[in-house]
């Protein structure tokens, strides 16, 4: 076996240095030759390791006594002493809650080891708007399910009164080493499930799940602008971590009802509106509907059926600003069904004009049909 650093040497502190003085100095050191500043650096692993073994002595007052006295030999020999570490997974389960690397270090991962705080799960749940409320914006109450802490237990699972028992399979680690030959392979423990605890008696309320299913109601406040692709987000309001970490998300998706009159293409809107044959050819100001109710609109003489016109800034908000889409009025000739008398005799007479006066247009049409034929 090499002979080790001294530990004081390691943490670089004085022998009579207080525990703060070698807390500071081995975060300062972890800090530095952490592997996930280091990736793949096997020198920087060593140290990481040296100064977790280093602090993991110097911090026990116990542990530390013996040392004082005996050097590492104090240490050895079965008394429960030195602790190998014989991954960076176990420096995480021995030191990392205690100096928060997870979140240091952008979290979440999980070295294998006892595992640290994890966020709870996110829920869904849907809102129907109509396009006027997702056109200005609007309050909603929404309604999702969610797993809440069992208030009988306190969410441990465990019947009041009585607490969860340190896994005897894994002696609360949430972990177990497997050895084969010179491997050791590091898995979760099949009897805890990774917590190192082990539920005796459970708690007759939630047969100690420690979660109880309830449905929330929350008031969100909606933005102009959104359309079925939206999603808001509700922070905290979903599962509960599973080991004291912070509740997950309600996710809310957002559907737009339809529209009678109106369709949206991103946020422009469209419409059709029909128009008298007489109003076409003649020109005239029709009732546009709008968001808002309807507005009068000019349309030229002579204009086709199937014309668009475009009304600036008549669309839906964009989201999160201040412009606004168009809107897209097409109109068309409605040839009505049933004729008044009246009616009947007006067009009556407008086709005997028509038949020796015939329009540019389909007089065009017509010589290009008989163009087509002509043999
Ligand atoms: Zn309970
Ligand atoms: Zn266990």
């Amino acid at each position: 076996m090499a002979t080790k650093r001294d530990y004081y040497e390691v943490l670089g502190v004085d022998k009579n240095a207080d525990q703060a003085t070698i807390s500071a100095a081995y975060r300062k050191l972890a800090m530095q030759y952490h592997p996930d500043r280091n990736p793949g650096d096997k020198e920087a692993e060593a140290k990481f390791k040296e100064a977790a073994e280093a602090y993991d002595v110097l911090h026990d007052a116990e542990k530390r006594a013996r040392y004082d006295q005996y050097g590492q030999a104090g240490l050895n020999g079965g008394m429960g002493g030195g602790t190998q570490f014989h991954d960076v997974s176990d420096i995480f389960e021995a030191f990392g809650d205690v100096f928060g690397f997870g979140d240091l270090f952008g979290g979440g991962r999980g070295y294998g080891g006892r595992q640290r705080p994890r966020r709870g799960a996110d829920v869904r749940c849907l809102v129907q708007l109509t396009l006027n409320e997702a056109a200005n914006g609007v309050k909603k109450t929404v309604s999702f399910h969610r797993h809440e802490h069992c208030q009988n237990c306190s969410g441990s699972g465990s019947k009041p009164g009585s607490e969860p028992q340190t896994c005897p399979y894994c002696n609360g680690r949430g972990h177990i080493i497997q050895s084969q030959g010179f491997f050791s392979v590091q898995t979760v423990c099949p009897n805890c499930h990774g917590t190192g605890k082990v539920i005796t008696d459970p708690c007759p309320d939630c047969r100690g799940s420690g979660l109880t299913a309830k449905t929330v109601e929350r008031e969100i406040e909606i933005p102009a602008g959104v359309d079925n692709s939206t999603q808001m987000r509700i922070q905290g309001e979903g599962n509960p971590s599973p080991n004291g970490g912070p509740n997950g998300d309600c996710f809310v998706s957002i559907q737009i009802l339809e529209h009678p009159i109106f369709t949206r293409d991103g946020n422009n809107l469209e419409c059709r509106v029909p128009i008298s044959y007489a109003q076409a050819a003649l020109g005239a100001t029709i009732e546009i509907p709008t968001l808002d109710g309807t507005q009068p609109y000019e349309i030229p003489a002579g204009t086709p059926t199937g014309k668009v016109f475009r009304l600036k800034g008549k669309g839906m908000p964009e989201l999160r600003s201040s412009r606004k889409g168009d809107l897209l009025v097409q109109v068309y000739i409605d040839v009505p069904k049933k004729l008044t008398k009246e009616h009947e005799e007006v067009l009556r007479k407008l086709a005997e004009i028509e038949e020796v006066n015939v329009s540019s247009g389909r007089k065009g049409f017509w010589d290009t049909i008989t163009s087509l034929f002509k043999k």
